[in-house]
């Protein structure tokens, strides 16, 4: 990057991501992520882990996600609110910052809207990797709205699903969906009901957007075997599943205490044994072990998942300068003369 002038940060816009995006294909971008996610999670002992700051009102929530693995920190600002899409807003947005940890400085500001959405579906994936059934080809996706074609992409470059059974509550958006990943190698069938989206299926991912305790899936609804990849539920009180599946998975998870306050296991106890994902990513333990098992993916997106794709799109920028350089940071001649700094500004001629 050519930031020599270090008070300068390159900052990528929401024009920007969506050209790099495109620049390096959909598909290609959600395949190196999921490279730098699974890097990520190997060194995951060497990460400051915290569970998210979140601001919980009545609609909706606001949270900060930090961390930092000694050399880079980084954070994303992301908010829940799902009421939103029907005032014509999106339900989550966000944006965040990486930065050097030696001098504090922040090296990317950067839309995080488009990147969460491909960041869960690149985690989704590589957690796939290691808990769908062998082969698995057919996935049901429940709730069809922002980040229900990244997830089928994603899927689809990393675990090789291309048969997808589409269900919501509001057809338009299966309608949109379909429309969306139309000639992009799927075959789509659009389901009067969520029981229908299940039949056959080896995958089930639940990406609905409602604040309360929903039961999108119940319990018969859940064949042996098959892999649920739960990523609506991710607040307190906002789940998705019946009680009953839980009880019958191996369930999985990101960082348990951030889990058992946000996740689907918010309904049980709270020592109910759950796998971390990074020990089965790392290959300190096993992921799935029979074809009967039903494996749990609680999907409610950590902070090192997000400086993952921080760090991917810093090393994108060079290759395609597709960022902008923000004033961002004071930089006084000398360090100690920032007050003298802005006087001297007021004697510069107006623009
Ligand atoms: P969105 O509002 O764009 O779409 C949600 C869709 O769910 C809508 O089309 C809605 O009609 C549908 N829906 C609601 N209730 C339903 C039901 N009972 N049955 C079937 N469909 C139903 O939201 P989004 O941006 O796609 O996000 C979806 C969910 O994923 C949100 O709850 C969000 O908080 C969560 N999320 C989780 C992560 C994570 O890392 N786990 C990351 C991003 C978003």
């Amino acid at each position: 990057m050519t930031t020599a002038k270090l008070n300068i940060v390159p900052f990528v816009s929401v024009d920007r991501m969506m050209k790099l995006v495109l620049a390096v294909g959909v598909e290609r971008f959600l395949t190196e992520l999921a490279g730098y996610i699974e890097d990520d999670f190997r060194r995951w002992e060497l990460f400051d882990k915290t569970p998210r700051i979140a601001s919980h009102s009545h609609d909706g929530v606001i949270e900060l996600m930090p961390t930092s693995d000694g050399q880079l920190y980084g954070f994303k600002y992301v908010n829940g609110h799902p009421k939103n899409m029907r005032q014509g807003l999106q339900t989550v947005t966000a944006f965040g910052v990486l930065a050097d940890v030696g001098s504090g400085y922040p090296m990317l500001l950067t839309e995080m809207t488009i990147l969460t959405a491909l960041r869960t579906a690149a985690t989704s994936a590589v957690v796939a990797r290691h808990l769908a059934p062998r082969g698995a080809r057919t996935m049901a996706i429940i709730g069809n709205g922002a980040q229900s074609e990244f997830q089928a992409i994603a899927f689809k470059a990393l675990t090789g699903v291309d048969r997808l059974r589409l269900y919501d509550i509001d057809r338009s958006a299966s309608l949109k969906c379909a429309r969306n990943l139309a000639g992009m190698g799927f075959d789509i069938t659009i389901c009067e009901t969520g029981q229908e989206a299940v039949e056959g299926a080896e995958i089930i991912t639940t990406v609905t957007a409602d604040k309360q305790s929903a039961t999108i899936l119940t319990d018969n609804m859940v064949g042996s075997g098959v892999h649920i990849n739960a990523v609506g539920g991710d607040c307190p009180g906002k789940t998705e599943l019946h009680k009953d599946i839980l009880l019958r998975s191996d369930i999985f998870v990101e960082f348990p205490p951030q889990t058992r306050i946000e996740g689907e296991i918010q309904q049980l106890e709270s020592d109910h044994p759950v796998t971390e994902l990074w020990q089965v990513i790392a290959g300190k333990t096993q992921g799935r072990r029979d074809a009967k098992q039903i494996t749990l993916f609680d999907s409610v997106g950590f902070a090192i998942e997000d400086f993952s794709a921080l760090r991917y799109v810093r090393d994108q920028l060079q290759a395609t300068g597709l960022y902008e350089e923000l004033d961002l940071l004071a930089d006084p001649d000398e360090p100690r003369d920032l007050f003298g700094m802005l006087l001297r500004a007021a004697m510069q001629p107006a623009a």
